[in-house]
């Protein structure tokens, strides 16, 4: 009944906060890991969901080992990348999602390394290939299910030496790519800040007149939002949770309207709301009024879509005009340029109307 009630009162939405390489479809990862011999004992959607789907609250770092369980499947394979691209737009325009900021690292979908990360083995499908590729089939996607879609390109934590080439890739792409990410494990980047390699990129993007977001403060302290806002110039932070710790980043953060993409689901399940579902942070960022968003941030692993979120956000306290208010904050802090981003809030008024 609520699920119906939702779909019902919320046709229209907008995400900024999705992994699109963390967003693939089950059956797809099991078709093509049939088809490439990868990934044993997963030859139907149910046993992939027992490896890789999270039900039970557990870390973030777990979370994230369950990308080498399915990444393997589209690392290194032109038709694969573009099959998930593709695909994604059409199960985002199931959802009524209207407009949609895909990120995703092309260094991980990439083999062209000694030792690639996901990819099975070595090859020539390099980082620029799969920003092509992903490219292509965004544009086809766009076109046949007739959504928005730009690209953020993530810099990975742990692997700084790829952050340059995410920076030039971003500037190289900016018809499609409106920003760069950092993402993964949580940790500062160290004492030696003004050389950290993510800083750099993200100067260089800045420089170039695109957008920043970085993840912080998910599930470490608020000092991860301060190195993002102050160190790498984010205009946005991905989740944002712990920015309760500290009266003075929390008050800046209501203040200088800093956006959090806010992900329900996912919080509770990587440990980033210690106290589940009772007193949650979205909850008091709605009640407060500050500008978040809530998203998804990885179907594959949580096994969710929008309106599974939405409901999770119900169940935290917020009402459903703190649902839409928050469709309104993503439109308006999206990286879509002004023109767009004005047609696109005009899109949203003509479904739930003017005063938001
Ligand atoms: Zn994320």
């Amino acid at each position: 009944m609520e699920r119906q009630h939702i779909a019902s009162k919320f046709p229209v939405k907008v995400e900024l906060h999705v992994h699109m390489d963390g967003a693939a479809r089950h059956q797809t990862i099991v078709d093509v890991a049939a088809s490439r011999g990868l990934i044993p004992h997963c030859d139907t959607v149910q046993t992939l969901k027992q490896q890789i789907v999270f039900s039970k609250p557990s870390t973030l770092d777990r979370l994230l080992q369950s990308f080498a369980t399915f990444s393997p499947v589209f690392a290194g394979s032109r038709d694969a990348v573009y099959r998930l691209a593709y695909e994604f737009c059409e199960d985002c325009s199931l959802q009524g999602i209207k407009y949609v900021e895909a990120r995703y690292s092309p260094h991980l979908l990439a083999n062209t390394f000694e030792k690639p990360v996901y990819a099975p083995e070595p090859g020539n499908f390099s980082p620029r290939d799969v920003v092509t590729t992903v490219g292509e089939a965004l544009q086809q996607g766009t076109r046949d299910f007739n959504i928005q879609v730009k690209e953020i390109l993530c810099c990975i934590r742990n692997f700084p030496e790829w952050s340059l080439e995410v920076a030039s890739l971003c500037r190289e792409f900016r018809s499609s790519v409106v920003a760069i990410d950092v993402a993964g494990p949580e940790f500062l980047s160290g004492k030696d800040a003004t050389q950290c390699p993510h800083k750099l990129a993200f100067k260089e993007v800045e420089d170039a007149g695109l957008h920043r977001t970085a993840h912080a403060s998910e599930v470490r302290s608020s000092v991860m939002m301060y190195e993002a806002l102050d160190e790498y110039h984010a205009e946005r932070i991905g989740h944002g949770y712990r920015s309760l710790d500290c009266d003075k980043m929390y008050q800046r953060v209501l203040k200088e309207r800093i956006h959090l993409e806010t992900c329900p689901i996912s919080s509770i399940l990587t440990g980033g709301a210690p106290n589940g579902k009772s007193n949650h942070p979205i909850l008091r960022f709605a009640q407060d009024k500050a500008n978040f968003s809530l998203n998804t941030d990885d179907p594959t692993v949580l096994d969710n879509t929008l309106t599974d979120d939405y409901m999770t956000a119900k169940e935290f306290g917020l009402s459903d005009d703190h649902i839409t208010q928050s469709i309104f904050n993503a439109a308006r802090s999206s990286f879509l340029p002004e023109a767009e981003k004005k047609l696109l809030v005009s899109e949203l008024v003509k479904v739930y109307g003017a005063q938001w």
